[in-house]
């Protein structure tokens, strides 16, 4: 059983306001694995304050100086990731493999790629006789959710240090284990005082009270579309920044060409990959109408290969993240079945075997159109759906035929088409081939959010613009 009853806010561990508590559960066990404090709006203010006090030191600290510490938090970081590892299976039940891989990776990646980038970030430029000037924002609220939980909290902490903000942070109360670790790698590297802060809690407790709080500058929040309105709503009086990363129902097209076998079988695994929880999941599978019933079959053969067990072991696919998930995945299985799409593999209840544990089927539909609540609705679970098009023109208003656009997938050999789909589909963030860069942008079209996140792009998000006219000697502009 883990226990953390203290939140860290000014450098400290100390007692939340309330004494209060959260439990968290083990989905692969359904038990209780530890408990944290659960926070409430004195323990947002308190941090907050804390916040304040230190953005005068750290907004003004030289590149060098951030650049210094940030190394530090890399040595921390990498002596915990085995902690972090661990901590991720048992809170959200990611295997083994895929904790200590994927998860614990992007995190250090984001961090890596915060490094190079700062080192060469043009945070003044002179343009004729106008200086622009990139200043930090502010004091930022940063909420993350539990489905990559590392990797959200280090895609906005490390950009908000980068640029010389201070924040504070509330991971997800499904997920606070990694929140908890991350702070103690951050409170081992010696970041100053005030400058990060963590407040545990959940949306009612914690994100609403920080989300509206008068003295938060910026808030940038990963979540579901529902909590992501109600956080611009809180914020909208206060007028600060939100930026928001939503749900994704992305599309991924498989070209007509003699990589089709191999592209629809390693399109069924990424998205069963982490119990397709990943906002940018390829779970929408779109596949040339005359070659449907191949793609049914070469569909079925790889999930089929995909083996579901406890996360400790050697298995693809872990539990889903809650009983609350569980139940989600377990009522769209049931409507994709009602609403008359194909049930390739998989279905409701739970594998066999595996009485225990929020495990769900790899489960694939096919001949799924457009009205069905599976074509429509974020599943966030091993949930795939087929469906056919007739050209490409076609495949391209399907995949844009969706209230979202975070990501999008096109997999084929001729690079061609497959540059011009990905120009023609209404996202964020388009992988061809599964593509994969820690400098790309990373953020949503229509309600997949706004902001961008990840390398570069992830800075501005934290940076107010000021422009300084006549800033140029006299005569040295254009005046
Ligand atoms: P969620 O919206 O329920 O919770 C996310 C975070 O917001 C948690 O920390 C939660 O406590 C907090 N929260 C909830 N209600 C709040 C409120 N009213 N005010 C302030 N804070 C509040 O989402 P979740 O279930 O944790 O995560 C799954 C969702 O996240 C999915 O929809 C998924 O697509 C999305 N997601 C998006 C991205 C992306 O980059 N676009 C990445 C990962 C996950």
């Amino acid at each position: 059983m883990r226990e953390h009853l203290e939140l860290y806010v000014g450098g400290r561990w100390t007692d939340p306001a309330e004494p209060r508590t959260m439990d968290v559960v083990n989905p692969a066990t359904e038990r209780v694995c530890g408990r944290v404090a659960a926070g409430s709006a004195a323990d947002v203010d308190r941090a907050v304050a804390a916040a304040r006090e230190a953005f005068a030191g750290w907004s003004t600290t030289a590149v060098k100086d951030r650049l210094t510490v940030l190394h530090e938090v890399l040595n921390a970081y990498r002596e915990r990731a085995d902690d972090l590892a661990e901590a991720l299976t048992e809170e959200m039940g990611a295997p083994t493999a895929l904790a200590h891989g994927a998860q614990v990776q992007l995190g250090l990646g984001h961090l890596t790629t915060a490094i190079e980038i700062l080192g060469n970030f043009a945070f003044e430029e002179q343009r004729g006789a106008t200086l622009i000037v990139r200043e930090p924002i502010g004091v930022c609220g940063l909420i993350t959710p539990w489905n990559w939980p590392l990797n959200q909290i280090a895609v906005k902490v490390f950009p908000a240090l980068a640029t010389g903000c201070t924040m504070v942070l509330k991971p997800s109360e499904q997920s606070p284990f990694t929140g908890q670790i991350f702070a103690e790698v951050l409170h081992a590297a010696g970041v100053p005082a005030g400058v990060f802060n963590l407040v545990q809690g959940d949306g009612p407790g914690v994100g609403v009270p920080l989300a509206s709080h008068p003295d938060v500058d910026m808030v940038s929040f990963t979540g579901s579309v529902r909590a992501g309105i109600d956080i611009a709503t809180n914020a909208a009086p206060s007028v600060k920044r939100v930026t928001q990363e939503l749900g994704g129902k992305g599309p991924h097209i498989v070209l007509d060409d003699d990589a089709f076998a191999r592209n629809v079988g390693k399109g069924v695994v990424a998205l069963m990959g982490n119990s397709g929880q990943t906002c940018s999941a390829p779970s929408r599978m779109l596949v040339p109408a005359a070659r449907m019933e191949e793609a049914v079959g070469l569909a079925r053969q790889a999930a089929s290969g995909v083996t579901v067990g406890d996360p400790r072991g050697d298995a693809m696919m872990g539990p889903v993240s809650s009983a609350a998930q569980f139940e989600k995945v377990q009522a769209l299985i049931r409507r994709g079945i009602e609403e008359g799409a194909t049930l390739v593999i998989g279905g409701t209840g739970r594998p066999e075997g595996l009485e225990r544990g929020y495990y769900v089927r790899p489960t694939v539909f096919a001949h799924v159109t457009q009205d069905m609540a599976i074509a429509r609705e974020e599943i966030f679970g091993p949930v795939l759906t087929l469906h056919g098009y007739d050209d490409v023109d076609h495949a391209v208003r399907l995949a844009n035929d969706t209230e979202f656009g975070l990501a999008g997938h096109v997999a084929g050999q001729d690079l061609d088409t497959a540059r011009d789909v990905a120009r023609r589909i209404r996202a964020g963030w388009i992988a061809i081939n599964e593509g994969f860069d820690f400098g790309c942008p990373f953020g949503g079209y229509k309600k997949s959010g706004n902001g961008r996140e990840w390398g570069e792009f992830g800075f501005h998000d934290y940076l107010e613009v000021k422009g300084i006219l006549g800033y140029a000697p006299a005569g040295a502009g254009p005046g």
